[in-house]
């Protein structure tokens, strides 16, 4: 039913037109022609979603995967080698997440040209998950009919069934110190830099445990050598599969930051957001048994793991759809050294199709 060939043309497509995430407005429009093509009638919402629906029968089922990529990844190069996809080393492939985008298609294709009895399908390609899930967040799920949903932006081994991921906390942090002259007075002024980084030496970061983890990624501030600094700006983030521990890795950070400033005479404004909810699947849950029992029909073990990063599928399954993620074959995602195998995108898309099939 899935024919290798066509999906491997499909990809190489794809990969080549640019999509940093923010600039996905190309690859929506070759999706769109793509999709009218197959005789569906697809949509864009105003973030740049690009949504479309296939009748069928039986309960609907959400096919998802998202249209933008990482740096460096614009002019990519495809290059096949011995049935595996790479880039010329210059850019990431974008397999993750065209590979996704081209599973869902010949998916689609292999319906069509079968006349297979399928599911009710909702299909989505979002835009900007990569830089903090935006596309998922401005959908409006209520135009979906399906309340179970197959995400095809996962990697590792064949049969890699994302089931938990965690909850993120975005921290933003303002260190007001008191600007003084550092040759002059040095006595009188307060050194924002000096206390954020003691702040950041005292807090838990890194792995904190199997299930949580924590990081300050950037911090700016200062002015001028002579000058002690009066602000500097943090912006980290802390990860839990546990609400319980991202609250309390959460507050650690926070009181560092407000016990070292406390010490100097500092003050803080720490601004917590919640960027993301965790979700926790389990085999009872119905999407996953629907998953599982595809993969064995064609000849796949599934494998229910956990995963240490936020996806579509947190933002789909906070929202009521049922949503995991499944391994395409992409490997050493997010580096110029990023491939996939084509016969584990075949089979990735032989698993969906079985999952559609009624
Ligand atoms: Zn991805």
């Amino acid at each position: 039913m899935i024919v290798a060939d066509r999906l491997l043309a499909t990809f190489l497509d794809l990969v080549r037109i640019s999509s940093p995430s923010g600039q996905e407005g190309a690859v929506a429009q070759a999706l769109m022609d793509r999709l009218r093509a197959l005789g569906l009638a697809p949509q864009r919402d105003e973030a740049g979603n690009v949504w479309a629906m296939l009748d069928g029968q039986g309960e609907p089922l959400l096919l998802t995967a998202h249209m933008d990529t990482v740096s460096p990844g614009e002019n990519v190069r495809p290059v096949v080698r011995d049935g595996v996809v790479y880039s010329d080393g210059t850019t990431v492939l974008g397999a993750d997440d065209k590979s996704g985008v081209a599973i869902i298609l010949e998916v689609l294709e292999a319906l069509r040209e079968a006349g297979a009895a399928h599911r009710p399908l909702d299909v989505l390609f979002t835009v900007a998950e990569e830089t903090g899930l935006q596309g998922a967040k401005a959908f409006d799920t209520g135009r979906l009919r399906a309340r179970l949903g197959v995400g095809l932006d996962a990697h590792g081994e064949q049969g890699t069934i994302v089931v938990q991921a965690p909850a993120q906390n975005a921290i933003h942090v303002r260190v007001h110190g008191r600007m003084a002259h550092a040759g002059v007075n040095p006595q009188d002024g307060i050194n924002a830099i000096r206390v954020a980084a003691e702040a950041i030496a005292a807090m838990p970061l890194g792995r904190i445990d199997e299930e949580t983890t924590a990081n300050i990624g950037v911090i700016s501030g200062g002015t001028a050598t002579n000058i002690v600094p009066d602000l500097v700006s943090l912006r980290g983030e802390a990860r839990s599969r546990q609400e319980a521990k991202l609250d309390q890795q959460t507050r650690r950070m926070v009181a560092a930051l407000e016990e070292r400033a406390a010490a100097h005479g500092a003050t803080v404004e720490i601004d917590v957001r919640r960027a993301y909810s965790a979700f926790t699947l389990t085999e009872d849950d119905a999407v996953v048994g629907l998953v599982s029992d595809a993969m064995r029909t064609v000849g796949v073990e599934p494998l229910l793991l956990p995963s240490g990063g936020g996806s579509d599928a947190n933002v789909l399954n906070a929202s009521g759809v049922q949503t995991v993620q499944i391994s395409t074959g992409m490997e050493a995602v997010h580096t110029c050294d990023e491939h996939i195998a084509v016969a584990d995108m075949a089979q990735a898309a032989e698993i969906v199709g079985a999952c559609v099939r009624v």
